[in-house]
């Protein structure tokens, strides 16, 4: 599979009279890490709140290859595989680290696919601590497995909000492979970060959001020379 995965197609989210998304247009392909980066109040977790059905749109239309998704409640859309990551961390802290990925995915308790939560474990390094209670973890190790929960289900469309926020260097650059790890030819990523080296490591495309709207669109590698992404957020 490649091409276009999720189509956003003149969006637009009003908050009072106060708009946050202002006709946005974005295309996010498969096989793709793609990046929303911009600053604070840029609109990026209202991107992928409206996405996920968290947050209704004012007008626009979002797609997933034949389906539309704009209209449709929260859980529709995760049936279509579109599963999205939250700002915070927010495990099930009393629950086990692989309770926690069983609630992932979506079926009742003992009903997993064989060996499913085992590939998930390994995938996000949890293995040794599926047994430890997830309140326990270092912060790090709750981002994984959050990333777990969402991975869970196999998602189509993967959101990360803030993946590396808090972290440590040597646990940034684990997700970095992480990520890069989960990037497949029928899956498209998208990850809203503020950490330029960690975005310049995982992002094969950069949209950069400034008020509401699109200031750059392209490769990764054309970012850092973009003027106007330089003057309003880069320069900084
Ligand atoms: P980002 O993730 O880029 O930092 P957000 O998408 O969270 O930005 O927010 C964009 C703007 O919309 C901000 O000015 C924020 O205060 C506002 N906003 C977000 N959610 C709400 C809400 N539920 N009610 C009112 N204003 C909101
Ligand atoms: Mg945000």
């Amino acid at each position: 599979m490649s091409g276009p995965a999720l189509v956003i197609d003149g969006l637009t989210v009003e908050f009072g009279r106060f708009r946050a998304v202002d006709n946005l247009s974005l295309v996010v392909d498969y096989g793709q890490v793609h990046a929303l980066i911009g600053p604070n109040g840029a609109g990026k977790s209202t991107v992928l709140n409206v996405i996920a059905g968290v947050s209704p749109a004012k007008s626009g239309r979002i797609s997933l290859g034949d389906i539309e998704l704009t209209g449709l409640t929260e859980a529709q859309i995760a049936r279509h595989g579109v599963r999205r990551k939250f700002q915070k961390p927010s495990v099930f802290e009393a629950l086990t680290v692989r309770e926690n990925i069983e609630i992932g995915l979506g079926v009742a308790p003992g009903r997993a696919p064989a060996g499913r939560i085992e590939e998930v474990l390994d995938m996000v390094d949890l293995t040794s601590l599926a047994a430890a209670s997830a309140g326990a973890l270092a912060h790090g190790q709750k981002q994984w497995l959050e990333i777990g929960m969402v991975l869970a289900s196999d998602p189509k469309i993967l959101m990360l909000d803030e993946p590396v926020a808090g972290l440590t260097d040597e646990e940034r650059a684990r997700t970095a492979s992480l990520v890069r790890a989960l990037r497949r030819p029928d899956r498209a990523i998208i990850v809203v970060e503020h950490d330029m080296g960690f975005v310049e490591q995982i992002a094969d495309k950069v949209t950069v959001l400034h008020e509401g709207r699109t200031l750059f669109e392209g490769p990764m590698s054309r970012v850092r020379a973009d003027p106007r992404v330089v003057e309003v957020y880069l320069g900084r």
